[in-house]
């Protein structure tokens, strides 16, 4: 049986660790989902608002995808897990969002203007929650929510801009989670605890 120190350490400073793991899945569930559906709908994006559009999609879903890496990351760290149903989930959740038979997209900014405030909206509640007590999944739920932020900023930059203005910059894909990435795995924190 093995005892998780960074599980321990979390609890001591107060926070309920099973229930910070539950909402780390469920982020990771939602970014997932964000992936997931951005690969599908770039498949849509065709034309000139189109391709302007796919280029915001594909920055957005790779940052998505470093998020869920990192998250992943983290709730491994605090001895959670994905959960066997994580898989099914992902299909319901995906389902949720209509993906349009063809491109049209002022049907589609909405619904990824939605989309980024609900991840907006949880960040910000995961980093009151983590705030002064867990530190490395603060710091790690901040740096995701100032990219979930930009996200938003990508959007509303495609709205005001002119649909023939081809004009793009190139981004710097997830600036402050990629220090996030490739941390220890969770095994090195784990302590096997041999009791007689
Ligand atoms: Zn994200």
């Amino acid at each position: 049986m093995a005892r998780c120190v960074a599980r321990e350490l979390v609890e001591w400073s107060g926070v309920d660790a099973q229930r910070l793991v539950d909402l780390l899945v469920e982020r990771a569930l939602g970014e997932m989902g964000n992936y997931y559906y951005y690969t599908i709908l770039r498949m849509h994006l065709v034309g000139v608002e189109g391709d302007a559009l796919r280029r915001v999609v594909d920055d957005a879903r790779e940052e998505d995808r470093n998020h869920f890496e990192a998250l992943v990351t983290r709730i491994y760290e605090l001895g959670g897990r994905l959960p066997a149903t994580f898989a099914s989930e992902l299909g319901g959740l995906v389902a949720l969002r209509n993906l349009p038979a063809e491109a049209d997209v002022p049907q589609i900014i909405p619904i990824l203007l939605k989309a980024a405030e609900e991840s907006v909206r949880a960040y910000t509640q995961l980093c009151s929650a983590t705030a002064g007590k867990d530190n490395r999944t603060y710091n790690l739920v901040l740096a995701i929510l100032h990219e979930e932020i930009a996200h938003q900023v990508w959007l509303l930059e495609f709205l005001g801009r002119d649909a023939r203005d081809g004009a793009t910059h190139a981004r710097n894909i997830s600036p402050l989670v990629t220090p996030h990435l490739y941390s220890p795995q969770s095994a090195h924190l784990e302590v096997n605890s041999r009791t007689a």
